[in-house]
């Protein structure tokens, strides 16, 4: 038995950034992943991997008018294991720095303070005064005849992927995120892209006035709604998916149909609450073994990378005040990006929600097509639009279009500092930057 003060089961978002706090603090942390590596499914197969596919892509779209461009596909998916490549030494460097370890094995809980690990060679026992439960989310696999047959995000975005080129034609199934994204990009480089979505629309978790603002400016995508997949078989060199309401046919399928919490053995016996979103915690980060904390994706309560670091950090410093809460999640502050093309971002309390809650609510809208850097990087469309309550707060906001996925952090800085309006306005955003959108919307209030 090996005794720590801190182990984490998974060394994701959810895991390192506390463990390096609790290590720099003086304790005595070790991390168990199933891959040995540190940052989980973000670096290995999700936000890195795919955003230097979208960017590449991304860039080629706007500067094709400028410049006399040709893709070679090949060569992002260079691009993009040589950047996974180089973030995985800067770990390594970054953990040894740090002095903290990562034991590659697959852990599980024994009791309220043991985790137990195989490591594939053998059986390790580690005793700690606390765990950290960060052990995320995987692709979800929905039962259907033939689903073998599809590719999955990790078939594009993992290391050396299996998906090198462009396919002719291919059938994504879920409206997700992760499908509208992956069609997008594929579009935009010829791909016949069709998406099967079993709800009445696609992107049904975001606010429906603002999807259709973007749906217009999106790369063209053939897109099947209230349509269920039944099966999936090989049809001469292609696929065919079988649907309730006719059939298509493509040279690949992706199964795109959501995300589940990967839960650790062990939660039963110890009795530890979870759903079938994932594990039941507060917004302290704690299970109901307040020693026992389940961070990141595992809770689904904000599966993005940048919430389970911040969900890290309050499970490492509820741990440094003896599990007596002192830090907790705000969910409404935490930023969402839509990395398709063009993007899409929003944070906090949105015009429809805030009318479903009775919140007085006033908006203020920049127009990106008269923006000096949209005009630049020849992205002439979309907006940026602040919504403020009566106190001229604001309390959130979205963004379409150029940089959106950088200008929606400083709306949610706003939203989780309680900035107003008045506060944007004074600001001297640089010129020609995307921000200066800000204090231009905000303005036409003061
Ligand atoms: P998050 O963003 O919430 O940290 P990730 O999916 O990025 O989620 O990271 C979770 C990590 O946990 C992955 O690297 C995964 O391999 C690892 N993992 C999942 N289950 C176990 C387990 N039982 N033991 C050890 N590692 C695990």
């Amino acid at each position: 038995m090996k005794e720590y003060d801190v182990v984490t089961i998974g060394a994701g978002g959810a895991a390192y950034p506390a463990a390096f706090k609790l290590k720099r603090s003086g304790y005595n942390v070790i991390m168990i992943d199933k891959k040995g590596v540190m940052s989980g499914n973000c670096l290995s197969e999700g936000c890195v991997p795919s955003k230097a596919i979208i960017e590449s892509v991304h860039k080629y779209n706007t500067l094709k008018g400028i410049l006399d461009l040709k893709v070679d596909y090949k060569k992002i998916v260079d691009h993009k294991d040589s950047v996974q490549r180089l973030r995985y030494s800067d770990h390594d460097r970054e953990l040894g720095e740090a002095d903290l370890k990562i034991i590659k094995g697959t852990g599980r809980l024994v009791d309220e303070n043991t985790v137990e690990v195989d490591t594939g060679t053998g059986i390790e026992r580690y005793h700690a005064d606390n765990i950290i439960i960060a052990t995320g989310a995987d692709t979800f696999i929905p039962n259907i005849k033939g689903s073998e047959l599809a590719v999955t995000s990790r078939d594009f975005y993992s290391m050396d992927p299996k998906i090198k080129s462009v396919p002719e034609s291919i059938t994504i199934i879920g409206g997700g995120y992760i499908g509208v994204e992956t069609g997008s990009f594929l579009s935009i480089l010829g791909s016949r892209v069709t998406i099967i979505e079993m709800l009445d629309r696609i992107l049904e978790s975001m606010e429906t006035d603002i999807i259709d603002k973007l749906i217009p400016l999106l790369p063209r995508m053939d897109v099947k709604t209230s349509s269920e997949v039944k099966s999936i078989e090989k049809f001469n060199d292609k696929l065919k998916v079988l649907l309730n309401d006719g059939e298509i046919v493509s040279d690949m399928v992706m199964m795109a149909a959501g995300r589940h919490p990967v839960l650790p053995e062990g939660l039963d016996d110890l009795g530890i609450k979870y759903t079938k979103h994932g594990i039941n915690v507060n917004m302290s980060m704690q299970t109901n073994i307040k020693n026992i904390y389940a961070t990141g994706d595992v809770n689904g309560i904000t599966p993005l990378f940048h919430a389970a670091k911040r969900q890290s950090i309050i499970a490492a410093n509820n741990i440094m005040a003896g599990n007596v809460p002192v830090d907790y999640f705000d969910p409404i502050s935490v930023p969402f990006t839509l990395y398709t093309i063009p993007q899409l971002a929003y944070v906090g309390i949105l015009p429809a929600q805030a009318e479903r809650l009775g919140i007085e609510h006033y908006e203020a809208t920049y127009d990106m097509k008269k923006d000096s850097l949209a005009e630049i990087n020849n992205e002439v469309y979309g907006e940026i639009t602040l919504v403020f309550d009566k106190r001229m707060k604001i309390i959130g906001g979205y963004v379409i279009g150029n940089d959106a996925g950088n200008i929606i952090n400083e709306i949610a800085l706003c939203v989780s500092r309680g900035l107003s309006l008045r506060d944007l306005a004074e600001m001297s955003h640089q010129h020609p930057m995307s921000f200066e959108g800000l204090d231009s919307a905000a303005r036409k209030f003061y």
